[in-house]
C-alpha cells in the first residue's frame, strides 16, 4: 500500500477527461456545441483519419478575446455559468468549463480566436496539458479549433476505438443529427478531403433528413408538430410500414442537446404499441423543447442524459405528439392496392408462397390508420359521455367485415370468408386480441377475481418482493387478491377469473418478473402491459381444436374488437387473401 496523495493536476485531468472524451465523435460533439453555444451561422468540420490524426471545427461565432484564451482551456473554466442557482435555467449547451481542458489534456489542441470588436486575434497550442504557445496572430472572425493526435498520450484510450469506418460513422451521424437540430446554420463536414455533409443554413429539415436517412426513406417520414402549453414536439417519424431491427435510429434532442433517454424512446415505441411486428422499431428525430428550467442537464459529464421535472407530462406530449402524427398523415389505402403478383421465379416451383402473399394483405398502414381512428373515437366517447350514450357516436363496429367460419385447419388456424376474400386466423393471436380489449374496456371498474379454495403462498427474492408490493393495488384492480404474509411471502388468494385454470402461484412469479423487465415510466403502460401477459396465458393455444360454436364465437368476438388485425403483442393474428390476390393467383386477372 503507499500513502494517500493528491494526484497531479496533469493526472487528474486526465481522468476527468475520460468522462467527457471517449473517442473522437465525443470531441466533436464537445466543440460544435461551443460552436452553436458562441452563436455561429456557420460551422466547418474537417476530420481526418477518422479523427486520429485531425479534427477541426471552425465557426464565425462571437470568438474569444486574445486575453481569456488560456482559460477557456483550463478546467472549471466557463463563460456560460456564474453560480450554482444558474445551473436550473441553463440556455446553452456547455456550461461544465471542462471540455476544451479535457482535450487540450489528451492531444495537441490548436485555439484560434478573435472576436469581432478586437482588431486582431490569437492562438494557443496546449499539447497533453501543457501550454505550449499563446501568440498574437491576425485571424478571421470566429474560433478555428485543431485537435490533432487524440490520445496520443493515453495509449489504453487509444485501443477502445473502434475500426474507423465505425469512428467515422459515429461523427457524420452525429454532425448530420446536430445539422437537423439547427436548420438556420450551415454545416460542412468533411472526412479526408471529401465533402459528407453540406447544409443550406435556410432553415429547411426536410433536406437535411435525406442526409440523414437518405432520399427515399426521407421522403416516408411523417411530421410531427405538438405545440402545448408545457412541451412543444417537432420532428420527423416513419410510418409503420418503415421499421429497423433495432432502436438506433431514434434520436431525441431535448432543448436543442443530443440526449439518450430510454425513457423517451419508451415514449415513443408506447404510441406505436401493437402497430409494429415484436423485435421492430420506427425512425425518428424528435425536438422536445420546454422551459429549461423544467430539465435537469446537469446529471451526466458528457450531458447525454436529463431529467425532467415533471416526466409525466413530457412523455405524453411525445406520445400524443406522435399517434397524432401516426393518424392524421396516415392515409387508408385499398388492403390489396398496388400490389403485385411474386414473380414466379421468386415462388421456387410456383407454388403459391403464402408468406410472401401475406405481406400486403395485412397491409399495416391500412390497419394502424383505421385502428387509430377508433382509438381516438373511443378516447372522445369515454370523455364525452353524453356522445358515448348515443350509438351513433361510438366507433363503428368491426373493422372486420362479418365473416363466414369455414372451419380450423390443425388445430390452430381458423379459415374465414368475407365479402372480400378468405381470411386465415391465428387462433391464440385472436383469442388474446379478444381477452385484450375486453379486459382493458373493463377496467374502469376492477375486475372480477375468482376466489382460490386454497390460497396459494409465494415465496420471493427481496427485491422481486417490494416490486411485487409496489403493485399490488394495480395487480387487486386485475382480479388479484394479493396480500403480504410474512418478510417476502404472499398469499395469492383470488386470481383473474379469465386465468383460473393456471397455477396461482406461476401466474404470479410471471407478472412479478415482467415487472423487473418493465422500463415505462407510465403506469397506464404498465398496466397493458400486465393485461396482455395475463391474456397470453388466458388465450387459448395453437394445437387446441375448438368446436364450432367456438370457433364461431372467437370469430364473433373479434369482429368487435378495435384492432383486431395485431394481437397485444403487435404480431397479426391473420392474414388476408383478398379476392384480387386469389384471381391474380390463379391467373384469372391481371395476366392479360
Ligand atoms: P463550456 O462550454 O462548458 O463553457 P468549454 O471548455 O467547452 O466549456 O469552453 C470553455 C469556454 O471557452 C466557453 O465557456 C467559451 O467562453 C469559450 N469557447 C469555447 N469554444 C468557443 C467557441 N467556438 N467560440 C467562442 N467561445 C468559445
Ligand atoms: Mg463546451
Amino acid at each position: 500500500m503507499h500513502a494517500i496523495q493528491i494526484l497531479p493536476e496533469a493526472v487528474a485531468s486526465q481522468i476527468a477527461a475520460g468522462e467527457v472524451i471517449e473517442r473522437p465523435a465525443s470531441v466533436v460533439k464537445e466543440l460544435l456545441e461551443n460552436a452553436l453555444d458562441a452563436g455561429a451561422r456557420q460551422v466547418t468540420v474537417r476530420v481526418e483519419d477518422a479523427g486520429r490524426r485531425l479534427m477541426e471545427i471552425a465557426d464565425d461565432g462571437a470568438g474569444i478575446a486574445a486575453a481569456e484564451l488560456p482559460l477557456a482551456v483550463t478546467r472549471h473554466a466557463t463563460s456560460k455559468l456564474r453560480s450554482a442557482e444558474d445551473l436550473f435555467h441553463i440556455q446553452t449547451l456547455g456550461f461544465r468549463g471542462e471540455a476544451l481542458a479535457s482535450i487540450g489534456s489528451v492531444s495537441r489542441l490548436t485555439l484560434t480566436s478573435r472576436p469581432a470588436q478586437h482588431a486582431v486575434g490569437a492562438r494557443l497550442v496546449v499539447e497533453g496539458g501543457t501550454l505550449r504557445a499563446n501568440e498574437p496572430l491576425g485571424t478571421p472572425e470566429g474560433t478555428v479549433v485543431r485537435v490533432e493526435n487524440l490520445f496520443f498520450n493515453v495509449p489504453a484510450r487509444l485501443k477502445f476505438l473502434k475500426r474507423d469506418i465505425t469512428e467515422r460513422q459515429q461523427i457524420d451521424a452525429l454532425v448530420t443529427r446536430y445539422a437537423l437540430a439547427y436548420p438556420q446554420v450551415r454545416f460542412s463536414l468533411f472526412q479526408d478531403g471529401r465533402a459528407v455533409l453540406q447544409t443550406s443554413g435556410n432553415g429547411d429539415r426536410r433536406e437535411i433528413l435525406a442526409s440523414l436517412l437518405g432520399v427515399d426513406t426521407a421522403r416516408q417520414m411523417i411530421e410531427v408538430a405538438l405545440e402545448d402549453q408545457d412541451v412543444r414536439v417537432q420532428g420527423y417519424i416513419s410510418p409503420v410500414a418503415l421499421t429497423r431491427s433495432n432502436r438506433r435510429e431514434i434520436t431525441f434532442f431535448v432543448n436543442g442537446r443530443w440526449v439518450q433517454d430510454s425513457a423517451l424512446s419508451t415514449a415513443l415505441l408506447q404510441a406505436y404499441r401493437t402497430l409494429l411486428m415484436v423485435g421492430r422499431f420506427p425512425l425518428a428525430v424528435l425536438f422536445v423543447e420546454l422551459d429549461p428550467e423544467a430539465v435537469d442537464v446537469n446529471v451526466h459529464p458528457a450531458k447525454a442524459e436529463v431529467r425532467f421535472r415533471s416526466p409525466d407530462a413530457v412523455f405524453s406530449g411525445v406520445q400524443r405528439a406522435v399517434r397524432r402524427a401516426l393518424l392524421t398523415s396516415s392515409p387508408v389505402p385499398q388492403v390489396s392496392s398496388g400490389w403485385q403478383p411474386p414473380q414466379p421465379t421468386a415462388l421456387g416451383q410456383g407454388a403459391f408462397d403464402l408468406h410472401s402473399a401475406s405481406r400486403p394483405a395485412i397491409d399495416p398502414a391500412w390497419d394502424m390508420a383505421a385502428d387509430l381512428a377508433r382509438a381516438e373515437k373511443s378516447e372522445g366517447a369515454a370523455v364525452n359521455a353524453a356522445s358515448a350514450q348515443n350509438p351513433a357516436a361510438l366507433p363503428p363496429s368491426g373493422m372486420l367485415p362479418l365473416l363466414r367460419l369455414v372451419g380450423q385447419v390443425g388445430g390452430t388456424y381458423l379459415v374465414a370468408e368475407g365479402p372480400d376474400g378468405l381470411y386465415l386466423i391465428d387462433q391464440h393471436a385472436a383469442h388474446e386480441r379478444v381477452l385484450f380489449e375486453r379486459m382493458m374496456g373493463g377496467l374502469t371498474a376492477p375486475l372480477a377475481g375468482q376466489a382460490l379454495l386454497e390460497a396459494a403462498v409465494v415465496q420471493l427474492p427481496a427485491a422481486q418482493a417490494a416490486l411485487l408490493n409496489e403493485q399490488i393495488p394495480l395487480l387487486s384492480r386485475l382480479g388479484f387478491d394479493i396480500e403480504p404474509f410474512g418478510p417476502n411471502t404472499f398469499r395469492v388468494r383470488a386470481i383473474p377469473a379469465l386465468i383460473t385454470g393456471s397455477d396461482p402461484a406461476a401466474a404470479v412469479r410471471v407478472l412479478v418478473e415482467d415487472f423487473e423487465e418493465d422500463e415505462t415510466p407510465l403506469q397506464a403502460e404498465r398496466e397493458a402491459r400486465l393485461v396482455a401477459r395475463i391474456c397470453k396465458r388466458a388465450a387459448v393455444k395453437g394445437g387446441q381444436s375448438l368446436s364450432p360454436e367456438e370457433q364461431r364465437a372467437l370469430l364473433r368476438d373479434l369482429e368487435a374488437c378495435f384492432s383486431p388485425r395485431t394481437c397485444p403483442h403487435g404480431r397479426p393474428t391473420m392474414i388476408h387473401l383478398t379476392v384480387d390476390v386469389l384471381e391474380r393467383q390463379f391467373g384469372r386477372r391481371g395476366s392479360r
